[in-house]
């Protein structure tokens, strides 16, 4: 089996970066991948605010450890030079289904073909992929949830045609990076945390815009009654309303209902969340 030495990380954003960040923090050689040079520039600039985060964040990322980790990532523009070397690519390209497959029709004519393929998609099920890829034995999820150093489950799911050999080196591979790695047995969208997140935060927004009780008193139920450090509104506000936002409001009547008074009470009001300064919650301003 394919021993993980090389890594590539396809796509810079939100989450590419943060898991080429740990890859490399954890000690592997890392090559980022993004689609032209300005792209990459951004990277740079993603990479130096990640290594001040963990610097704030991670016991022992001291400057001189976070230093190396930028050290160990190389950045590519071109896939074929990006992936010729790698024993695992981990995909991390904008959630839109066309572009998944694109990527994987390219990255599997120009990919060894010992390499390991994983898509860090958040809903789309790897069986939709897996036969662009060329080796869909080679090919599984490995869904690793924002702000990776912290947050640190990697969820690994395979399809039906993944070689069980494969899943077991990837699920070693995301304790190698320090993640807690979590299998699941069967396709499922959404995973296990979305499958639980998703149904939470809706009941918790129908009991406040059915007027059945003021949101920071859900909050203040859930965490007295079970003692979870937060409610749901406090993760309302630390997502951000527009994506449950949206979500609602492609669901059924009563969910558009839900929506409606989401939007009315507080996007309407700028009250987006932690990052606005305001959402259910009101916090104090950074600056
Ligand atoms: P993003 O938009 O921040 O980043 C996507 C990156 O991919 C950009 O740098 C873009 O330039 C690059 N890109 C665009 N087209 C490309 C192509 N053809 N080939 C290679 N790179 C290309 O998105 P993100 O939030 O980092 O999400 C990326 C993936 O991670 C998605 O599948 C998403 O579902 C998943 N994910 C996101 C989160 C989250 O909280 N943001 C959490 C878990 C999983």
């Amino acid at each position: 089996m394919t021993q993980i030495k090389k890594v590539t990380v396809l796509g810079t954003g939100v989450l590419g970066s943060q898991i080429a960040f740990q890859t490399a923090y954890s000690g592997f050689d890392v090559t980022a991948y993004d689609i032209s040079a300005e792209v990459l520039d951004q990277a740079r600039k993603r990479f130096a605010v990640l290594a001040t985060t963990y610097q704030d964040e991670v016991d022992g990322a001291t400057a001189g450890k976070t230093a190396e980790t930028i050290g160990r990532i190389a950045l590519s523009a071109d896939l074929g030079e990006a992936v010729a070397d790698a024993d695992l690519v981990i995909e991390a390209v904008p959630e839109v289904l066309k572009i998944k497959q694109d990527t994987y029709q390219k990255l599997g004519k120009l990919a060894p073909a010992r390499t390991i393929f994983a898509t860090n998609s958040s809903t789309l099920l790897p069986s939709d992929i897996k036969d662009f890829t060329g080796r869909p034995d080679r090919f599984l999820a490995l869904h690793f949830a924002n702000r990776v150093w912290k947050f640190n489950t990697a969820e690994v799911m395979g399809t039906p045609d993944t070689d069980p050999a494969v899943f077991e080196t990837v699920t070693g591979f995301a304790s190698q990076i320090g993640m807690v790695p979590i299998p699941i047995h069967k396709e499922k969208a959404g995973y296990v945390l979305n499958s639980l997140l998703v149904p939470f935060l809706n009941a918790a927004a129908d009991l406040a815009a059915g007027g059945y009780a003021e949101p920071e008193d859900v909050d203040k139920v859930w965490r007295i009654a079970t003692g979870a450090p937060m409610g749901p509104f406090q993760i309302y506000d630390i997502i951000g309303l527009n994506t449950p936002y949206n979500i609602l409001s492609h669901g059924d009547a009563h969910a558009q209902e839900i929506a409606a008074w989401m939007k009315e009470n507080y996007i309407d009001k700028g009250r987006l969340g932690v990052a606005s300064g305001a959402g259910f919650y009101t916090y104090p301003q950074a600056d």
